[in-house]
């Protein structure tokens, strides 16, 4: 079932296109004329519009041209209704925007046809941005770990650098690494590895706050972003996931496993940090040294 609004100044196309169209279940609004119209559209949103061409006042063309000019309304097609005692220029609606045109008085197989295929393009359409929108999405995460992949923080921390030196903020930026994962990987093979891998993904998910950006930077390398978070603030929450990771109990194929992590931070504003690549090599130092000190421990640049 659709909702379909039919603009026409003469109440018996409006009572034969209600009849026609209501048969069909769909949900019928009407307009008598321009004005009306355009507020219907924008108010109701209808999946389709037919549209006399030949109206008082404000006439057909002008209504088309409204929809298609408005974001709100835009993407509603447009069926023209054209008679032949009314003369009018179906070219001319179609180059404004109008999707086709039906001919007075209906035939009704016709105009059930016409709205149908209008009907099934603008579903087909609706879909299409819907699956769209998901790609998009997807394209920015990291499949295993669920969290957001390399390039989509090489992007936000470029855009976040930015905003944070425009507007005198603190940006924290955290490297982490499993430790001696690749003797891990080695001991109980790749397949267990990616459940940890996995794993750990979701305490990191779950333990750094929900403003705080988390990816996984690259094999068993994660990067956090942490907004408005000064240094000290970004060590307690990274000593936080720490501890957690070492007290958590790995299950993967029967094993109960742990893990360690190193963490690295660095903090704008900083003397030495004048931009997000400089921001991501200082957190890279620091988690270097915490390796050098012993891991399993959160070191600040
Ligand atoms: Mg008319």
């Amino acid at each position: 079932m659709a909702r379909i609004l039919v603009i026409d100044d003469s109440k018996l196309i409006l009572h034969v296109a209600k009849t026609i169209l209501g048969k069909q279940g769909h949900q019928v609004l009407l307009a008598e004329d321009g004005k009306t119209g355009l507020q219907d559209a924008a108010t109701e949103h209808p999946d389709l519009i037919l549209l006399d061409l030949i109206l008082p006042e404000m006439d057909g063309y002008q209504v088309c041209q409204r929809i298609k000019k408005e974001a709100v309304t835009s993407d509603i097609p447009i069926i023209m209704l054209t008679s032949r005692s009314e003369p009018a220029d179906k070219v001319r609606g179609l180059k404004m925007g109008a999707s086709d045109y039906v001919t007075k008085p209906f035939d009704e197989g016709e105009l059930m046809a016409r709205v149908n295929i209008h009907l099934q393009i603008r579903e087909l359409h609706e879909s299409l941005k819907e699956r769209n929108r998901q790609l998009k999405e997807m394209a920015n995460y990291n499949g295993l770990t669920g969290l957001y992949n390399h390039r989509y923080f090489q992007e936000m921390i470029s855009k976040d650098f930015q905003r944070a030196v425009r507007y005198h903020e603190s940006l924290s930026c955290v490297m982490l690494d499993i430790d001696h994962f690749k003797k891990f990987n080695d001991t109980y093979g790749h397949q267990t590895g990616d459940m940890v891998l996995k794993i750990l993904g979701g305490l990191i998910k779950k333990l750094v706050r929900d403003s705080d950006l988390s990816a996984r930077y690259g094999g068993e390398e994660f990067a956090l972003l942490m907004y408005h978070t000064a240094s000290k603030k970004a060590f307690l929450i990274s000593e936080r996931l720490r501890k957690a990771v070492e007290q958590h109990k790995f299950q993967a194929d029967n094993l109960s496993l742990t893990v360690t992590i190193s963490m690295g931070v660095a903090s704008f504003p900083h003397p030495e940090i004048a931009d997000a690549k400089t921001l991501i090599e200082c957190a890279d130092k620091a988690l270097y040294q915490a390796k050098e000190e012993g891991r399993n421990r959160v070191i600040v640049f």
